[in-house]
């Protein structure tokens, strides 16, 4: 147990539009045996595969909500691991739009399982897909190995429901918003986090003829640096940049603006497989 530390590595940092070096939504926590990835986005399997994690070896899997940037991956990842013959991946999901992906991901893709199936001859591909009723109070979702999973909703309008995640394991906790935009919900189950992965938007450099309707849904940098300071994390994490900064000074632009806002403590502006372990003990490397 006291070898056991928590890892938190992102497995993509991109966004709907594609953009060099950055994968869909994604970030993976370890602790010990423990390893959960949360949402699949635009090439999370092959991102796994780089920091030497098959998708047999996934514990669990969560999904933050329906956009497609965080769920496309989803069916790459169950169907191999169904090749890998390990067994059902707990999916877990906020109930809603979410509740039935599973079934209509079989269902769409049911003429090539059936040929591996009768190829190969192995068991039908069997899903493990357990949607929560998601709550404005966090809950707890899933427990394992002395790891504990709590959700709670955010806000992301139109696209109900779309929730946060905090991961606690050793006295230690990483959180994961998926998309929202800075609230009360988020700053809460942020508090004394050592690790907060946040989405982050930044208006000024949106480019022309960009839609601007999306920064009212996504985390403004400024407020963003605001509520990470009231939450007490030690370290903010950005991801998920709108617009994906093409440039250092653009990456510089982000992390100024969440400077901006206040916050203190210390600052990452993401990209793909950035990665820190936090010690049980309490010492960061
Ligand atoms: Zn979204
Ligand atoms: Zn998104």
């Amino acid at each position: 147990m006291k070898s056991e530390k928590l890892k938190v590595t992102i497995t993509g940092t991109g966004i709907p539009h594609v953009a060099p070096g950055r994968a869909g939504a994604g970030v993976l926590v370890q602790s010990g045996t423990t390893q959960l990835q949360f949402d699949a986005g635009r090439a999370t399997t092959l991102r796994l595969a780089e920091v030497g994690v098959a998708t047999s070896d996934l514990t669990a899997m969560f999904l933050t909500h329906h956009h497609s940037d965080h769920c496309v991956d989803i069916d790459d990842i169950l169907f191999n691991r169904w090749i890998l013959r390990a067994g059902s991946l707990p999916v877990i999901v906020p109930d809603g739009p979410l509740s039935d992906f599973g079934e209509r991901l079989l269902s769409a893709w049911r003429a090539d399982l059936e040929i591996r199936e009768h190829v190969t001859g192995r068991d039908p591909l069997s899903l493990d897909w357990r949607p929560f009723a998601a709550r404005a109070e966090s809950d707890v979702v899933f427990e394992h190995g002395g790891v504990t999973v709590r959700s709670v909703l955010v806000e992301h309008p139109p696209v109900e429901p779309a929730v946060a995640y905090r991961v606690d394991a050793g006295g230690h906790a990483v959180v994961v918003s998926g998309d929202t935009r800075t609230c009360d919900a988020v700053e809460k189950l942020s508090f004394g986090a050592d690790v907060l992965v946040h989405e982050v938007a930044l208006r000024e450099l949106m480019p022309s003829g960009g839609d601007a309707s999306v920064y009212s849904y996504h985390a403004d940098a400024v407020d963003l640096g605001a509520m990470a300071e009231r939450s007490g994390v030690e370290t903010l994490v950005l991801t998920h940049l709108l617009p994906p900064p093409r440039s250092p000074d653009e990456e510089e632009l982000f992390a100024r603006r969440v400077r901006d806002g206040g916050f203190t403590g210390e600052l990452i502006v993401g990209r793909d497989l950035w990665a820190r372990v936090i010690d049980h003990g309490g010492d960061r490397r």
